[in-house]
């Protein structure tokens, strides 16, 4: 499958990275408003396809997207030591409507996979201004914070995390919800695995884990000014699972009809993702902590839409 990249930053390079390591597509194209950046990018990339499984990357215009499957969207500012995504939201929006207007007239067929942050509302704004069905405007959401979560699950327990079952939900920002009600080693859940296995999981170290998946944009800003590679692997999977029609279950954002009475609001909830995009989305057992939580994160990103439909 061919993928276009726009926004060939910190993130869209990183995203292009993994693919290539990958084997997720056919052919990159990396466009940005800084066409050296690009070229340059797509330049030290392709240097590894001999060390990787053949496929092409290269830098090129609007243009170029023509037959492109998916179009991740990484453009725009960054983010700023101690900025909250949300407060990222208004410089970016102007950038996304000419981004949108600009893909549009090339692929208006393509899945979009929207990656600059904030990434809820952004994702909202790709479908507000693209006009395209909800299912083919997919944000990363929360699919970054739910693999550090289960490395840190599985951390504490000594399991792989690849067989820790467990999501963070809603925002991909300070109000994400981390579901430890349901939350699973294998096939049992992670109190009575804990106990099977002689290891302690008290409500202390329950929220350390979760306070670590929350600032952990934080942390690795503070220390290197961005964080880029977990994402490029996390939007390489996402488009993989579309170019394979995985229907894997990945928790991504889309504008979602009803959340907790919230409408039109676009968060994370595990979807499954297919050659479609958004095949369906699963709502999972809440306790009533993590409810609240979910209703206040939704409520958290619908006070903020206003600052998209009037942009
Ligand atoms: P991040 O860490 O989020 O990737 P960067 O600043 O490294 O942030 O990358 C954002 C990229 O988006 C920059 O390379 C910038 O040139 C690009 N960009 C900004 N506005 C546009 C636009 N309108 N069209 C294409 N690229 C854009």
């Amino acid at each position: 499958m061919k993928i276009g990249i726009v926004g060939s930053g910190m993130v869209g390079s990183a995203t292009a990275y993994a693919m290539a390591l990958r084997g997720s597509a056919s052919e990159i194209v990396l466009v940005d408003r800084d066409a050296d950046l690009a070229s340059a990018h797509a330049q030290d990339i392709s240097h590894a396809l001999p060390f990787a499984d053949p496929m092409v990357v290269r830098a090129g215009d609007y243009a170029d997207l023509d037959g492109a499957g998916i179009v991740v969207i990484s453009a725009g500012v960054n983010q700023q030591p101690g900025e909250t995504r949300l407060a990222l939201l208004g410089r970016n929006a102007a950038v996304f409507r000419e981004v949108v207007e600009a893909l549009m007239k090339v692929v208006p067929d393509a899945i979009f996979l929207v990656a600059s942050n904030p990434v809820d509302l952004m994702t909202y704004a790709v479908q507000r201004f693209s006009g395209l069905p909800i299912e083919r405007v997919i944000g990363s959401g929360t699919i970054l914070d739910t693999a550090r979560f289960r490395v840190l699950i599985g951390d504490h327990l000594g399991i792989a995390p690849s067989s820790v079952h467990a999501y963070v939900l809603g925002e991909h920002g300070d109000s994400e919800v981390a579901i430890w009600s349901s939350a699973r080693a294998g096939n049992v859940p992670i109190e009575a695995f804990a106990a099977q296995t002689g290891r302690s999981l008290t409500d202390a170290a329950r929220q350390t884990i979760t306070d670590k998946v929350r600032n952990a944009a934080y942390t690795i800003i503070s220390g290197k000014g961005a964080t880029y590679y977990g994402i490029g692997a996390g939007l390489a999977r996402i488009a993989e699972a579309i170019g394979g029609d995985e229907r894997v279950v990945l928790s991504v954002s889309t504008v979602t009809g009803d959340v907790e009475g919230v409408h039109d609001v676009p968060l994370s909830l595990p979807r499954i993702v297919g050659a479609k995009g958004v095949m369906a989305e699963l709502r999972p057992d809440l306790d009533e902590g993590e409810r609240a939580a979910l209703r206040k994160s939704a409520e958290t990103i619908a006070d903020l839409k206003s600052a998209i439909d009037d942009a």
